[in-house]
């Protein structure tokens, strides 16, 4: 799991399972080895997070919650608590191999640097080979004392009997489609037109939405070098623009104009692409300048009920005028 927000790991459908975890925290009767189970996008990933927080904190909360704030959380957060070991495929879709579960096995039984104990990740479980995971089974029967070790799998089925009768099984439920629309909604995804059963999924919705954005992003940086280029009709150019998602297009073309203008401005930090740069520089400081205060215009329309088509199409327009004008006028 990267460290994201713990904010984050809070999902509204796995708060009834999440309160008879916390139960067992404020007990201290977490079981030793715990697999986290559940299909493909209902954030396991998260849940098992939320829990590895709370076994590290040294300040949890009485409903089970971890502080954020004291050394063992900011670690955490950090990406640099020194006791928790990871046991991931080395190439993404390959097996656990059994050399790598000894490893991880040895790090489990080092004293750990604070008091919570050590923690165990292993992700996802379903990769470790046949021996690896008989090699694990010696370490989840006999954890070294207070440790713990989070397993996650999607396909729990595929699994060694001997190793899932070694661990306490949590089952992420799937999120109701009520719930998931709403959820869906306060992170700007529109869920009216999803059926129930992708619903179920919010997570997988939104990391497909992301990889779509990718490529929607890779395809109007394109669009735009070509129109510094001379090379495109603006007006084509907004038929591409004009479809998407209003939102993400707005801070995309808010965030080149700025990459744009530091281009001109010779900055060393622009992430820009050389093509988008060296155009950038045809154009120069000032129509870009000009062209920003049009861009500025266009984010402010955006959540109004202006004719968006003809919006986008003259913030293009607009920018091919400067073009040809820096051409005929360097
Ligand atoms: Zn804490």
């Amino acid at each position: 799991m990267s460290e994201i927000d713990d904010r984050a790991l809070r999902l509204p459908w796995h708060e009834a399972l999440w309160r008879h975890m916390s139960v067992g925290l404020a007990a201290d009767r977490v079981a030793h080895g715990v697999l986290v189970a559940g299909t493909p996008g209902v954030g396991k990933r998260r849940f098992a997070w939320r829990l590895v927080a709370a076994l590290l904190c040294r300040e949890l909360s009485d409903d089970g919650e971890a502080c954020g704030l004291c050394p063992g959380c900011r670690q955490r957060a950090a990406g640099t608590h020194p006791d928790i070991s990871r046991l991931t495929p080395e190439d993404t879709g390959k097996a656990i191999k059994v050399d790598q579960v000894r490893r991880f096995s040895h790090a489990l039984h080092l004293t750990p640097q604070y008091s919570t104990g050590r923690v165990g990740w292993i992700d996802p479980a379903d990769s470790l080979s046949i021996s690896a995971a008989n090699s694990l089974l010696k370490t989840l029967e006999e954890p070294p004392a207070g440790c713990h070790i989070v397993l996650i799998s999607d396909r729990v089925s595929a699994l060694l009997p001997t190793i899932r009768s070694r661990c306490q099984i949590w089952t992420v439920p799937a999120a109701e489609p009520t719930t998931a629309r709403s959820w869906l909604a306060a992170r700007d995804f529109d869920a009216n037109r999803v059926d129930d059963d992708s619903l179920r999924a919010p997570l997988a919705l939104l990391a497909r939405r992301d990889m779509d954005a990718e490529s929607l992003i890779e395809h109007w940086d394109k669009d735009l070098a070509r129109l510094l280029a001379r090379r495109a009709n603006p007006v084509s150019v907004a038929e591409r623009a004009y479809e998407a998602e209003r939102r993400l297009w707005v801070d995309w073309l808010y965030r080149r104009c700025n990459d744009l203008l530091l281009a001109t401005l010779g900055s060393e930090s622009s992430s820009l692409d050389r093509g988008l740069a060296e155009g950038a520089r045809r154009l120069g400081v000032r129509r870009i300048e000009a062209w920003s205060r049009r861009v500025t215009e266009v984010a402010r329309t955006a959540g109004t009920n202006a004719d968006w088509r003809l919006v986008v199409e003259s913030v293009f327009i607009e920018l091919s005028q400067y073009v040809a004008e820096a051409t005929d006028t360097p």
